[in-house]
């Protein structure tokens, strides 16, 4: 399942190989349980529109879309509708000339402008695809933005959650797009325990964690951007590991800090790794 730096690093990525692509042409495959909205609707909505811009909403990967009469990128037209993707567990979105061989597991080919073909690939058929139309108002995903969040809006999340802290920061409606990982890691650069409740936490901590996870996302992405190229993937993770782990999957091995040995818990049935020493 990719996370959050690499849906990120996905997104930027596709933005900056789509931007102003007209679609041309839609087709969907006949696997239904891949679409939230009905294929039909797809292909009859998208081909005509301008891919004005592709951003990361929590997992979420979101084409905002204009009409597209105007050949020219430069023309300036409202945002029309919203294409959204979720990889799932095994998506990818694929941007290739339209005369390579078909992968298999295509289930969506949008054709560009360009004479370029966006796949949509997708194995185990988990990821999930839907348009958003100006009446359903626009995406915004389901809770608050890890990255720039402010410090009083990041502080009245917790405000009172009688939840340990690892388990409020990954409840996807405080925080979109927190997964296991960061969770682990930027408590453990925060210094504060994961078993902590949520609306006992300190002002000084909750900021301490903030900043912890902003600055733990952005260092994955910016270790992302370099190992996602000419082939834009979900699985091209492995460069994703080049974060390194402080505890995240280091049980038993030395804090890097502290020298004691990293704890494995099971906290709200997922695995969870800290230092008993530096976190209090
Ligand atoms: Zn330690």
């Amino acid at each position: 399942m990719p996370e959050l730096p690499e849906v990120e690093t996905i997104a930027r990525g596709l933005h900056a190989r789509v931007k102003g692509e007209r679609i041309e042409r839609a087709w969907f495959g006949s696997k239904p349980e891949s679409f939230l909205t009905p294929a039909a609707d797809m292909a009859a909505l998208l081909p005509g529109r301008r891919i004005d811009r592709v951003s990361r909403v929590g997992k979420h990967i979101v084409f905002d879309l204009s009409e597209a009469e105007a050949k020219h990128t430069s023309e300036a037209t409202a945002l029309s509708l919203q294409w959204i993707v979720h990889l799932g567990m095994t998506g990818r979105l694929l941007v290739a000339e339209s005369g390579l061989k078909m992968p298999a597991h295509a289930h969506a080919v949008l054709g560009l402008s360009s004479g370029r073909e966006l796949r949509f690939v997708d194995a185990r058929r988990f990821g999930r695809l839907a348009l958003r139309k100006p009446e359903q108002g626009w995406f915004r995903g389901p809770g608050a933005e890890p990255l720039g969040i402010s410090q009083d809006a990041f502080r009245a999340l917790f405000a009172g959650r009688r939840t340990p802290i690892k388990s409020a920061l990954l409840n996807q409606k405080l925080l979109h797009g927190v997964g296991n990982i960061y969770a682990d890691e930027s408590l453990f650069r925060a210094g504060i325990r994961p078993r902590r409740m949520a609306g006992r936490l300190s002002r000084a901590e909750l900021d301490r964690l903030r900043q912890a996870l902003g600055s733990v996302l952005e260092e994955a992405i910016h270790l992302g951007g370099s190992s996602v190229s000419d082939y834009v993937n979900a699985d091209g993770a492995r460069g994703f590991f080049q974060l390194e782990h402080r505890v995240y999957r280091r049980t038993g091995e030395p804090c890097l800090v502290c020298g004691t040995p990293v704890r494995r818990i099971l906290l709200g049935g997922r695995g969870t790794h800290f230092c008993p020493r530096c976190q209090s």
